[in-house]
């Protein structure tokens, strides 16, 4: 794909990762508000407390680990469009086409290819 069809995707893929950034900076900020209010309500159960927190910290990293696995995707995507290898399914090397590039730019593979991962992760 030549760097005038890819335009449009490369700025779609940039607000997407300015967005992801903005939302995992504003989970952060709100499991750190939560984290504190159950110190504070298990103040005097110092176990209990610190037990809470080691559930939030989870929480957080489960979320952390979501999103940026969707940043990943995002950062990949652009290095194809920098190679100059976007919109060729990363499995089997079909074009993937432009609708399903609209509907998720990031996706590096065709629908065939993700639903025989996806059907393979079930399984
Ligand atoms: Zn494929």
């Amino acid at each position: 794909m030549n760097t005038q069809i890819t335009a449009p995707f490369k700025k779609q893929l940039l607000e997407q990762r300015d967005s992801l950034l903005a939302q995992l900076a504003s989970l952060r900020g709100g499991n750190v508000g939560r984290a504190q209010a159950s110190a504070e309500h298990f103040g005097n159960q110092k176990e209990d407390s610190r037990a809470q927190l080691e559930t939030e910290r989870d929480l957080e990293f489960t979320l952390d680990a979501r999103e940026s696995a969707e940043l990943d995707a995002i950062d990949a995507a652009l290095k194809r469009i920098e190679s100059g290898s976007y919109g060729v399914c990363t499995d089997c090397g079909t074009d993937i086409p432009a609708a399903r590039l609209h509907a998720a730019p990031e996706t590096p593979r065709c629908i065939s290819c993700q639903d025989k991962l996806e059907h393979g992760r079930r399984a």
